[in-house]
């Protein structure tokens, strides 16, 4: 089969043939319909903690259809989407549902060959993950599902109260599923704090009742409070640089909750006495359960949310080396989407 391969630091993805996966027992071999590309996926190609082995197939935001099953849940012709972790299964954070923290949890299409993700014509699954969507949830949106289990999964650890106001800084494909969820969570104001032009706009589709440009606003806090008559209640971190976490704390109310949604991997200085002060709850989120996945395939389903507008790009397989390098600018892009299996031209 045809698999972007990524071949090591510096030296980018490369589509060649690799053996098609076969299934083992538990184990669905899926043919990739739609595969989002994902910030986490630039991170695993570039240097730090995430930098992936030379070979790795990244992808894990993916959906399609069932073509080889040694599972008697999933049959052949099931089209699924897949909660892309593969944990132990046994130890606390698993039995209680919490996959993602899993010590011995990997990540598919993130965690070296081992487990080869969805940049490929076809991959591998355990069956055990295997999540199936619903008529009319097409495959684009069932790769949505992911990235919008990330969202739902933040929104539902700020425990936001009905008429709350509400920060969503940065407005990526996780900054707009925050926003969206936090709407339909009961917040009065969703404001949503961006630079990029294409992204603020997009807000507006997500749940966002106002917008802030922060290229062009000097006081993000001052602005918020002009605009929802007041300070936030509940701040989203979507970004993740350093010293955000600190402009959060500066801008919440008191008794007030930061998520921090955005993976800043850099050292990052605050005086804990500013939050103190405000006795803030600082609340930090990883991925998903595996139940989100569910929620937001019932949300799909009922018509509430059309992630189509995220998705600004589409590839073939073999288009996708140079699109990604492209990704790596700031741009106007929010998902890109690769269709590995799509009739040519
Ligand atoms: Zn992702
Ligand atoms: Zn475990």
């Amino acid at each position: 089969m045809r698999a972007a391969v990524f071949k090591g630091l510096g030296q980018g993805l490369s589509v060649e043939d690799v053996p098609r996966p076969e299934p083992g027992p538990g184990e669905v071999v899926i043919k990739v319909e739609a595969c989002g590309v994902c910030g986490s996926d630039l991170h695993a190609t570039d240097e730090g903690v995430f930098l992936q082995e030379p070979g790795t197939i990244l992808g894990h935001e993916f959906a399609g259809e069932v073509v080889d099953s040694r599972h008697g849940d999933v049959a052949i012709g099931d089209r699924v989407t897949v909660v892309p972790v593969n944990p132990c299964g046994k130890c606390r954070e698993c039995r209680e549902g919490y996959t993602m923290l899993c010590a011995q949890n990997r990540i598919t299409g993130l965690s070296g060959q081992a487990v080869p993700g969805a940049y490929a014509e076809y991959v591998k699954a355990p069956a055990r993950y295997v999540v199936p969507l619903p008529d009319g949830v097409d495959y684009e949106e069932g790769a949505m599902v992911e990235p919008l289990a990330v969202g739902l999964h933040a929104v539902g650890k700020a425990g936001i109260a009905i008429g709350d106001r509400v920060l969503v800084i940065g407005a990526g494909p996780i900054g707009l599923s925050v926003a969206a969820f936090a709407r339909m969570a009961g917040a009065g104001a969703v404001v949503v704090s961006e630079r990029a032009p294409a992204r603020l706009s997009a807000a507006r589709e997500f749940g966002a009742t106002a917008v802030i440009d922060a290229a062009a606003t000097a006081d993000v806090g001052a602005a918020f409070a002009e605009i929802a008559g007041g300070p936030p209640d509940v701040i989203f971190d979507c970004v993740g640089v350093p010293g955000m976490i600190r402009s959060c704390v500066d801008m919440s109310r008191a008794r007030g909750t930061i998520v921090v949604v955005g993976v800043c991997m850099k050292e990052d200085t605050q005086v804990p006495l500013s939050a103190i002060l405000k006795e803030l709850k600082i609340q930090y989120v990883l991925g998903y359960q595996e139940q989100d996945f569910a929620r937001v395939l019932a949300v799909l389903r009922s018509g509430r949310l059309k992630p189509a507008p995220m998705v600004t790009d589409r590839v073939a397989l073999e288009a996708l080396p140079e699109a990604f390098e492209r990704l790596r600018q700031p741009g106007s892009q929010i998902k890109l989407m690769i269709l590995p299996n799509a009739p040519e031209g």
